[in-house]
């Protein structure tokens, strides 16, 4: 007679993947926002905060020695936090740590309440669409290293979710706003539907799956085949059927080890030297993400994970006569003040010529300009006139002096 599992540990481990799943979204959309919204010391911006990034520059830094431009070494240490628990548990970033997982998750819970079920495509049609992301992980990485630059950057749902707030979403993120909403609105009907069939990162942490110690394994002799675990798999794994579960499509969110009712017929373990060691559910749960979140403080205290954006003047290494200073490097995100410390011009230069108050240029560019005038492009001219010959003060009439924008 099978014995029955106890629920509260069960109930548990999935309180705990959703209170990560949780943490994480609220602390990267803070990030996010607080990137747009800041000035010095705003936190690095999304590409430099994405395991993806690490893995989009792979190509130039393993045959040219450069990181693409936006993508940071934090973005690579971030590549090796993922792939280090991986190793150990499978695609746990996917199903315990990914911020977008989790809000195709929110939406599959909307789905559930107002269709009352879940849906999936017809076999022969979802079997051939999921190799899709494979080719979206080849041509993702193929186009990043030819043209050394994020190609994808504009169609990225990721990206766009973390421009949310950004006046230029639109115009900038039009695609990728697209695509966000399509993984959403298609998650509301078929769990992790941009996972499944279009997501690169989950495509590559599925290759290294196979190889990871900790894997779901199902014990016939107890198992009473009452598919419960297969019709709680989030994406559609046998895993009634299976011995261990080694598909590359587990995202390893352990709700299948959660729904079984029999005491030891499904647990998460590791097959060492003959033994299995298992590990129970909350166990896993908090195991994996201690795991990527120790590499990611050990990164941290290692100084090469940065947090925050380098100002202007710690980018080109110029003091306060601005010699080195590279006008290049004023975006729409830079603070007029940066500006004003890293070429060497005092602020009342700046409040004379754009009557930009010192108390607002803390302000980024692209904020200010709609008010006075100081794009990136009118400043870049500025300075540059200003170097050759301060004078220009008396005689600069903004607007005149340059034709193209950016951000
Ligand atoms: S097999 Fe289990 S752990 Fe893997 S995705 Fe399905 S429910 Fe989650
Ligand atoms: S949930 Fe799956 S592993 Fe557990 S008893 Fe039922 S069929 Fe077997």
């Amino acid at each position: 007679m099978a014995e029955k599992a106890p629920a509260a540990p069960r109930r548990r481990a999935r309180t705990v993947r959703w209170i990560v799943l949780a943490a994480v979204l609220v602390f990267v959309t803070a990030l996010g926002i607080a990137h747009q919204r800041l000035g010095v010391g705003k936190p690095v911006g999304v590409d430099a905060l994405c395991p993806f990034g690490g893995l989009e520059t792979l190509g130039t830094l393993v045959t040219g020695g450069f990181l693409v431009r936006r993508i940071a070494l934090s973005s690579v240490l971030l590549l090796g936090a993922t792939v280090g628990t991986a190793v150990v548990f499978r695609r746990a970033f996917c199903g315990r740590i990914c911020p977008l997982g989790f809000l195709q998750e929110l939406a599959g819970t909307v789905g559930r309440k107002v269709i009352g079920r879940r849906l999936t495509l017809p076999r022969a049609l979802d079997r051939p669409a999921r190799l899709l992301k494979y080719v979206v992980l080849a041509a993702i990485l193929w186009l990043t290293w030819s043209a050394a630059e994020l190609v994808i950057r504009p169609y990225d749902p990721w990206v766009a979710y973390n421009h949310l707030t950004s006046a230029d979403l639109f115009a900038e993120f039009g695609v990728g706003v697209a695509v966000l909403a399509i993984a959403l609105a298609g998650s509301v009907v078929y769990d992790r539907f941009f996972c499944k069939y279009a997501c690169p990162m989950g495509a590559f942490l599925g290759l290294i799956s196979r190889f990871s110690l900790f894997k779901v394994r199902r014990d016939a002799e107890t198992c009473i085949d009452c598919k419960l675990c297969d019709r709680a798999c989030p994406v559609g794994v046998a895993v009634s059927t299976a011995q261990t579960v080694t598909d590359p499509e587990c995202i390893d969110c352990g709700e299948c080890v959660t729904a079984c009712p029999v005491e030891g017929a499904l647990a998460t373990g590791a097959r060492t030297a003959g033994t299995t060691r298992r590990l129970g559910p909350v166990a896993v749960a908090l195991g994996s993400v201690a795991l990527f979140a120790a590499l990611v403080l050990a990164a941290t205290a290692s100084g090469s994970f940065a947090w925050t954006m380098p100002t202007l003047a710690e980018e080109t290494g110029s003091g306060t006569d601005g010699a080195s200073f590279d006008t290049a490097l004023i975006k729409g995100s830079t603070t007029m003040a940066e500006v004003s410390d890293a070429a060497g011009i005092p602020p009342e230069v700046f409040t004379r010529v754009y009557g930009v108050p010192a108390s607002e240029q803390t302000g980024q560019l692209k904020v200010l300009k709609d008010t006075y005038g100081c794009s990136p492009g009118e400043v870049r001219a500025f300075v540059e006139a200003y170097r050759t010959d301060p004078a220009v003060v008396d005689s600069w009439v903004p607007g005149t002096a340059h034709a193209e924008e950016e951000h």
